[in-house]
């Protein structure tokens, strides 16, 4: 169910693997995805996937000063690559990969298990009947039950693709997170924070996105347009021509599904968001080929196992015991990200970046074994000052 990244990636490897899938989505999988997808090019790279970068930046920077003086405007260089997925070929290759199967425009309403299979019924009326069924629909699947954890944080973010004045970021260069806080009034400051995401697109377009973290509620998006201006304005940059607004908001936190409901799910309805960093496209290229793999085992077991325990089967492989814990120490730790004021938020980065880049960039990935990252996060610990110490032990504020 669905034709977002998700659905792509799983039904490319399900069909590789030999098992007979039918797909349905509210549209057709060849109708352009409306987000644009951005991944550190090592991660691609790790796959042999690197030639789906559409963009690619080798002066990777970020901004964790105050903005005032020669220290407060030094960058923080990532001497990292990153890049942008060119979209249409990396949705080209994926249907590709799907080869003839059927894909039907229908929009699911109703899941229900009846006898071994799973029935899913949908608006038009029609009923679809299978072994297994893998809900690819996105966050806020309704199908999907996990339990309440209470309010779930968001990440938002308002950006444009534009033409400008002046450049708003320096020719050539990617910004993963301008945190320079000069341009806000006392008042903004103590307000949850946020920082610019800022790409050069070439041929004088710039591509630049107020985002906050992940707040609950989330910052509205009238609140980071005005943000965004205040920033370019205060820098002397004024937009010249809109070509695409970007509204952005998707849950960083939310609970990990119940494992022992016979639906499966891959993608942001399977939490599959780290919660971190917000990424997950390289997550669904690296652990899709594994979950078609464990599933076409048990599709082959006999006597032939029912719904329940396929799908049972598919989230032990998706969340791994391995995998959980990791998954709880993110939530933990972005739990206190969220309790940070910008001052402490801006240390923080500036600190994490300061880790031996396999650690950081590994961290960002989640593909660093368990005992890896409890390692990383302890280093980061011990480099951090008492202040950030003690936040990130106990939380700071509360927004
Ligand atoms: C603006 C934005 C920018 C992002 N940028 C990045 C990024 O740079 N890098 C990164 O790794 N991640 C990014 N993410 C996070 C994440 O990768 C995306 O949210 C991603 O699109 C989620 O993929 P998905 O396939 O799970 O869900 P979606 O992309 O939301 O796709 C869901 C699919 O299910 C279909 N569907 C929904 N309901 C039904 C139904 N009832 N019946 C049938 N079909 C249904 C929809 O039509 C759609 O095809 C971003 C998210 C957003 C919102």
């Amino acid at each position: 169910m669905g034709a977002g990244p998700a659905a792509l990636c799983i039904v490319a490897e399900l069909v590789e693997q030999g098992l007979s899938v039918t797909a349905l989505a509210s549209h057709t999988p060849d109708q352009p995805w409306p987000n644009t997808y951005g991944i550190w090019a090592e991660e691609l790279e790790s796959l042999g996937m690197a030639s789906l970068l559409g963009q690619r930046w080798i002066n990777t920077v970020s901004y964790f000063g105050d903005g005032v003086g020669e220290q407060g405007l030094a960058p923080t260089q990532h001497h990292f690559d990153y890049g942008l997925f060119d979209q249409e070929a990396l949705q080209r290759a994926l249907l590709h990969r799907c080869g003839e199967m059927s894909w039907s425009v229908e929009t699911a309403v109703q899941i229900n298990v009846v006898g071994a299979d799973t029935e899913v019924f949908c608006r038009s009326g029609n009923t679809y009947r299978a072994r297994v069924v893998i809900d690819a629909s996105g966050h806020r699947s309704r199908f999907i039950q996990r339990p309440d954890h209470g309010p779930v944080a968001e990440q938002a973010a308002y950006g444009l693709v534009a033409r400008f004045s002046s450049p708003p970021v320096a020719l050539g260069q990617f910004v993963l997170m301008d945190f320079r806080p000069d341009h806000l009034s006392e008042n903004q400051r103590e307000q949850p924070p946020s920082f610019l995401y800022a790409m050069d697109l070439g041929e004088g377009i710039f591509f630049v996105e107020e985002t906050s973290l992940a707040y609950s509620p989330p910052l509205s998006w009238d609140e980071l347009r005005e943000r965004l201006q205040l920033r370019l304005s205060h820098r002397g940059v004024e937009v010249k021509e809109v070509i695409h607004e970007e509204r952005c908001l998707f849950p960083m936190n939310l609970p990990l599904p119940d494992r022992s409901q016979p639906l499966l799910a891959f993608g942001g309805a399977a939490s599959m968001v780290h919660p971190a960093s917000g990424y997950m496209v390289g997550a669904l290229l690296r652990r899709a080929p594994t979950l078609a793999k464990k599933l076409a085992m048990a599709m082959a077991v006999e006597p032939p196992l029912d719904s329940s325990a396929l799908a049972r089967k598919g989230w032990q492989e998706l969340w791994s015991s391995e995998l959980v814990q990791r998954h709880r120490l993110y939530q933990f730790g972005l739990r206190r990200l969220m309790t940070f004021d910008e001052a402490r938020l801006r240390s923080f980065f500036a600190t994490f970046f300061q880790l031996p880049r396999e650690d950081w960039s590994g961290f960002l990935a989640n593909t660093l074994p368990l005992h890896r990252l409890l390692m990383v996060m302890l280093r980061l610990f011990w480099i951090s000052s008492w202040e950030l110490r003690l936040g990130l032990m106990f939380g700071a504020s509360s927004y």
